[in-house]
């Protein structure tokens, strides 16, 4: 019976007492339990075999090891562990550790090795450590070997030099005449030559064989190694004549792609079942590379692909980081902002490639308001689309579509509108006059006078949406240039005491909250007061009876904000991109309530004349805000010269 002593180092101490109890005793060696790491050291001098797994030393294991091993020649470590990384094991020889095992410790496996570093600690076969043994001077050789290869495969993006070394190194390891490593062709079912030593050029060149006709097809079928040596079978069918041979299948994940051999023609020479091991290891390296030199090509192939679609879409691309700096601009972009050198853009502030104020403004709302559209005029008199989207980690990436002849076309059919209701308000005051008039001329029974009443409203009708119609065109065409300087406060206030009569009939309550000290705005009043209006007038018109309405004037920075909300049916998402234009009312707009559908773009352009925004936040069923912003300081005195609108 043994009387060896084994110390067992083991994180988990329950799997410690299996082993002492359930392999150690029976097998009759003696065993120490450690706890703590700190007694280790006064216990391995009287061990012969310290059993360890690698965390119980902490970070310095292999030095501490190296230093035991030095000072008591007699102790042998067997170390637990998963990691068998080329860097790990090479470290644990370095440091004198005779064997791994891989966790979960097999009785037979664990009596296996501790028999096997006794016996050959008896023999004398391994020398005081750490004047490493010849054949631990090869496997350090070989680790070495594998540790360079496995960094090449991280950090090299030539498959060309990793696959070279990959069987250079399987030459050298196994002492190998020739090595080759051969993948299958897909389409054809073909073995070829992808790397090679000492098999020249033109006969790798050539060289391509059947997969089924092959002793390398066989284990590209199989998924097993091949080892033939001197003393296996005799008859080996390859296209060339060799004694002794070794065939590894490379996989990419449950696929085979290809063998990496080594083979000897001198028949004195022969391979073992390590060399299989260490040419097994090399081919994992080698299919790893192939791997990573196909994602890295599929994705170098589709970024490509992008960057050739995207440079060549007629709309304008851009993306910025978070401060701004260009990220990416395609041909298109770079011509709309006047980017001198597109080329030279990239990671510099877009304010400082560009020569286009507007574009950068807008950029500038936009990380900090909505909406995520925009339009933009460039320098050379197109109209863009502009829309955006927050990339988070990124940045915001902006697109610019031409809207230029969308713009004409809206200039033709206001002008178009506003000639002909101009030319209608003459006859409808005549229509007007004579129904006033019909009574003075002979008197009239209740019928007609009904008949003439209605007459008369409907007239009213028709020429208040005139008006509407010459207002919208009079503010597009940037003719209402007055301005003056207006207390937005008291403005907001006396529309909404004026519109608190609606709503009390409509059991309505308006809530006012208006900031103190606001700055004044360059503006025209009228106009302000007929947006006011007409906001706070779809609010109450379109809102239920009992509902609530909330109007806030407040201010933020360099703007005036103005917001009203109400709590009544809200706008469907579909129709919210379009509610600012003439003429449209949203899907949900009751048939019994009255409107035009221009309230909105009459908002829209005055807020726009005054160099502001104005957007809607809406859920379907939970009200809607609708929020102007306008510029105060510097921005307002820019509103005195009117911005060259589309409609100029
Ligand atoms: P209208 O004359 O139809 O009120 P507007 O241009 O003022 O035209 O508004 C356009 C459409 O937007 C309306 O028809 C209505 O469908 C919708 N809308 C405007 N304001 C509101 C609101 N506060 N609540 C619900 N829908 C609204």
């Amino acid at each position: 019976m043994s009387q060896e002593t084994i110390i067992l180092a083991l994180t988990d101490r329950h799997t410690a007492q299996l082993i002492a109890q359930g392999t150690l005793v029976p097998a009759g060696y003696r065993y120490h339990i450690i706890e703590d790491p700190a007694d280790l050291s006064q216990r391995v001098n009287q061990a012969d075999i310290l059993l360890v797994d690698k965390n119980f030393l902490g970070t310095s294991t292999f030095q501490t090891l190296q230093a035991w091993h030095q000072a008591h020649p007699q102790l042998r470590t067997l170390m637990v562990t998963g990691d068998t990384t080329p860097e790990f094991l090479l470290a644990a020889l370095r440091a004198g550790v005779s064997d791994i095992l891989r966790p979960p410790l097999r009785t037979s496996a664990l009596l296996a090795a501790l028999g096997e570093v006794l016996a050959r600690r008896n023999a004398g076969a391994e020398k005081a450590i750490p004047a490493t043994p010849p054949e631990a001077q090869n496997q350090i050789q070989a680790f070495e070997r594998l540790a360079e290869i496995g960094k090449m495969v991280t950090s090299a993006l030539d498959l060309d030099a990793v696959l070279n070394s990959a069987v250079d190194a399987a030459v050298a390891l196994t002492d190998a005449q020739e090595g080759n490593l051969l993948l299958v062709d897909p389409e054809t079912n073909e073995l070829f030559v992808r790397a090679e030593r000492n098999l020249g050029d033109e006969f790798a060149r050539v060289y391509r064989t059947k997969v089924e006709d092959s002793l390398a097809g066989k284990v590209i079928q199989s998924g097993e190694p091949l080892l033939i040596s001197r003393r296996g079978p005799q008859k080996i069918k390859t296209a060339y004549l060799v004694h002794a041979l070794i065939y590894v299948p490379l996989r990419r994940q449950e696929e085979i792609i290809g063998v990496l051999g080594v083979d000897h023609r001198d028949p004195r020479k022969d391979f073992t079942q390590e060399h299989v091991m260490l040419v097994s290891a090399l081919a994992n390296f080698a299919a790893i590379a192939i791997e990573h030199a196909r994602l890295f090509s599929a994705l170098q192939t589709e970024h490509d692909r992008l960057n050739t679609i995207i440079t060549h879409v007629g709309d304008g691309v851009v993306v910025l980081d978070e401060k701004q700096r260009v990220l990416f601009i395609n041909p298109a972009a770079a011509d709309i902002l006047n980017v001198h050198a597109p080329g030279q853009a990239s990671g510099r502030p877009l304010a400082e490639v560009s020569e286009a104020p507007e574009f950068l403004e807008l950029v500038n709302n936009a990380a900090r308001y909505l909406p995520e559209q925009e339009e933009f005029r460039a320098s050379d008199g197109r109209f863009f689309s502009v829309r955006w989207a927050k990339i988070p980690g990124i940045g915001l990436a902006l697109t610019l579509h031409d809207i230029s002849y969308l713009k004409e076309l809206d200039r033709i059919k206001s002008e178009f509108v506003n000639t002909v209701s101009h030319d209608l308000r003459s006859p409808l005051t005549s229509v007007m006059g004579y129904t006033e008039l019909l009574e003075r001329v002979g008197p009239l029974n209740d019928r007609q006078r009904e008949f003439v009443q209605r007459v008369q409203l409907s007239v009213q009708n028709i020429t208040s949406l005139i008006n509407e119609l010459l207002d919208l065109g009079k503010i597009e065409a940037g003719f209402d240039t007055h301005r003056e300087f207006v207390d937005i406060g008291p403005l907001v206030q006396f529309v909404t005491d004026e519109m608190q009569v609606v709503a009390a009939k409509k059991t309505q309550r308006i809530l006012v909250s208006i900031e103190a000290n606001l700055p004044a705005l360059l503006a025209n009043p009228t106009r302000l007061q007929q947006a006011v209006e007409n906001l706070l007038g779809n609010a109450l018109k379109y809102t239920p009876a009992g509902g609530r309405i909330e109007v806030r004037v407040y201010q933020e920075e360099q703007q005036v904000i103005l917001q009203v909300s109400d709590n009544g049916p809200g706008i469907p998402l579909s129709d919210q991109p379009y509610i600012f234009d003439k003429f449209y009312r949203a899907s949900n707009a009751p048939q019994d309530v009255p409107g035009s559908g221009l309230g909105l773009a009459i908002v829209k352009s005055i807020i726009e004349a005054h160099n502001g925004r104005v957007w809607v936040e809406s859920y379907p069923g939970e009200g809607a805000t609708f929020t102007v912003v306008l510029p105060t300081g510097e921005d307002t005195r820019k509103a005195q010269s009117p911005r060259n609108h589309p409609a100029d």
